[in-house]
């Protein structure tokens, strides 16, 4: 697959357009659609297939052009089950969720498959897409190159953030995390500098 980090919006959130055969999804479009919908092309290479747009959780600065891109591209909108109620609640969106994910869903998008992981903390439906074949994470407002998801926030859990941090830093082998701000990292390289987190990881 390819990414494409995009900062969006007032609190530069990470937009990523994830490009795989052809296909394409984007995750957290937080605001500028024009700026996403922009990169879509690329070069020659042929426009790809939107697929879907996701969002990660549902907070404004990743949600604030999901309305304008499924307007534009006519797809559909994922969101994790258990932000409905923010969903709801904000009543800021003109598009409503077409498919709410779950715990241990798949997702495909070209050649990858990405199984979705409810890690709640940040927001109750936090989800986690996990790209096991090339390693990736997809974790939204979970984990930063510097620091962590705030908890303080409606719905927010800082246990349950840690049993979402548990998880993944649990995870054998090395990872790519792709966060919702900030910089891309590598799990082994936070754990090694975050005794928070290597205190969650077993053995
Ligand atoms: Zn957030």
């Amino acid at each position: 697959m390819k990414v494409k980090k995009i900062e969006v919006g007032s609190l530069e959130t990470n937009c990523y357009v994830i490009r795989s055969n052809g296909e394409a999804t984007i995750v957290d479009p937080g605001g500028e659609a024009e700026k996403i919908t922009g990169s879509l092309k690329n070069g020659r290479e042929e426009d790809p297939e939107v697929k879907f747009v996701l969002a990660t959780h549902f907070h404004w600065d990743h949600v604030d052009a999901v309305a304008d891109l499924v307007d534009q591209l006519d797809v559909d909108f994922y969101l994790g089950k258990k932000d409905l109620e923010l969903f709801e609640k904000s009543g800021e969106l003109d598009v409503t969720p077409d498919r709410l994910l779950e715990e241990g869903e798949k997702i495909e998008v070209g050649r990858n498959s990405f199984e979705v992981w409810e890690t709640p903390g940040h927001t109750p439906g936090s989800i986690t897409l996990v790209e096991e074949d090339e390693r990736k994470l997809f974790v939204g407002d979970l984990v930063f190159s510097a620091g962590f998801g705030r908890t303080d926030l409606p719905g927010g859990s800082k246990s349950e953030l840690e049993k979402s941090l548990n998880r993944v830093v649990n995870l054998d082998g090395d990872w790519e995390v792709y966060p919702g701000h900030g910089p891309v990292f590598h799990l082994k390289e936070k754990l090694a500098s975050s005794p928070f987190l290597s205190d969650l990881k077993e053995g």
